[in-house]
């Protein structure tokens, strides 16, 4: 059993420096979080955790080994959570972090050194895991967007974990002041069978996590505009296929409203690209806070921006873009120093079943915003019934 457990502690060693190599590498090359460097020092300090259990020996006495050697764990707890909380943007190191550290050190060295208790000395820090654990599935859960499913299944592995530590530290803490062989045999085999394949599964998850977040913010790079933060072309399409359904289409009518600033040349060629820009986003910004529900705006190109509207009929429609239209005529926006009054032209269709993708439905708005603009400019041309 011994040499078992030896080889046991080689294998987490080599795991664990693995680990905290690929957080640092990913730290230095690929995301600049600071979650993920505090991940990689939580691996390095479960190495070095793993050296003082080796080490076990070089300790002036027994007492001082235990609790340096979890002190170390407790320190890998926080760094695990920190590093959850970080990323959730709570505060990193609440002060009730430090003090909890603090004080299940003081339970620990009074059962250790002053009232020797085996049971409790040994449970606490699975227990500690287990609060642990469930901190970190606080931190994922407190999002105001959708859990991702690389999310869902790392609070699936802390699930599992905390029974796992659970479990451990019931076994640890049966054997009451002294040690009893029946229960450290439970102990030590649930904590030495399956705990170095659930610090495995911890570390891949942290990886999944890294990779599943850098790859949303690839996503939302490709499908936003810069410069007004509005979906762009390809976010619009990837929006509108996501949501709009066809059994959706038949609930209320889908209209794709497409907007063009007038002249805009103008208000760059008079006041200057940079200011062109700030108009742009004020723009968008009155385009989207009209907005309700499922609707939403975005960005083409240019000066051109499109608005996915449920209504109930085209007059619906057509009443909520006038009202726009007339909001943007009387509105001055005031951009480096200048008061800038501009029109907006519309062209307005409903999405339906001679549409095969969004962009079908846009060719047509863009005829009618072509007529507004023949006609006039500052109107709201409609699909003839
Ligand atoms: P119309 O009423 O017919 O739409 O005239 P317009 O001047 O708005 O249209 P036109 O297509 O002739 O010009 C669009 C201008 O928009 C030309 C281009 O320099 C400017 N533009 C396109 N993208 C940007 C941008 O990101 N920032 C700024 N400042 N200008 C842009
Ligand atoms: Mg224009
Ligand atoms: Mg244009």
């Amino acid at each position: 059993m011994n040499q078992a457990v030896e080889y046991i502690f080689v294998a987490m060693l080599f795991t664990n420096i693995m680990l905290c190599f690929v957080f640092v590498v990913a730290w230095v090359s690929i995301s600049k979080k600071p979650y993920v460097l505090i991940w990689a020092i939580a691996f390095a300090v479960a190495t070095i955790n793993i050296l003082i259990n080796a080490m076990k020996g070089l300790f002036p006495s027994n007492e001082v080994y235990w609790i340096i050697v979890n002190l170390s764990s407790l320190i890998v707890q926080a760094l695990s959570l920190s590093g959850f909380r970080q990323r959730s943007i709570l505060s990193m190191a609440p002060s009730w972090l430090l003090i909890y550290i603090a004080f299940i050190l003081c339970i620990l060295s009074y059962f250790t050194v002053l009232s020797p208790h085996f049971g409790i000395r040994v449970s606490l820090i699975p227990y500690s895991a287990v609060l642990m654990c469930f901190g970190c599935i606080y931190a994922i859960l407190h999002t105001k967007r959708r859990l991702r499913l690389a999310e869902v299944s790392c609070i699936g592995i802390y699930c599992i974990f905390a029974v796992l530590q659970f479990s451990t530290g019931t076994a640890a803490l049966l054997q009451g002041v002294d040690r009893v062989d029946a229960y450290q045999e439970v102990y030590q085999q649930i904590n030495f069978l399956a705990m170095p394949a659930s610090y495995v599964g911890l570390g891949l998850f942290a990886v999944l996590i890294l990779t599943d977040d850098l790859s949303a913010k690839m996503r939302f790079l490709a499908n936003s505009d810069p410069l007004t933060a509005m979906l762009n072309r390809r976010g619009v399409e990837e929006k509108f296929n996501k949501h709009f359904t066809a059994s959706e289409h038949n609930v209320r009518g889908v209209y794709i409203i497409l907007a063009d600033i007038d002249h805009f040349k103008k208000i760059n060629d008079r006041y200057g690209h940079h200011t062109g820009d700030v108009v742009l986003m004020c723009m968008a910004s009155l385009l989207t806070q009209n907005l309700r529900g499922s609707d939403f705006a975005g960005r083409l190109g240019g000066e051109e921006f499109i608005i996915v509207l449920h209504a109930d009929n085209m007059h619906a429609a057509k009443d909520f873009t006038e009202r726009i239209r007339k909001t943007i005529e009387q509105r001055e926006i005031l951009a480096a120093e200048h008061s800038i009054k501009l029109t907006m032209s519309f062209g307005i269709v409903e999405y339906n079943e001679t549409h095969k993708r969004i962009f079908d439905a846009v060719n047509d708005a863009d005829k009618l915003l072509y007529k507004a603009k023949n006609t006039g400019r500052n109107r709201v041309e409609v699909m003839d019934e």
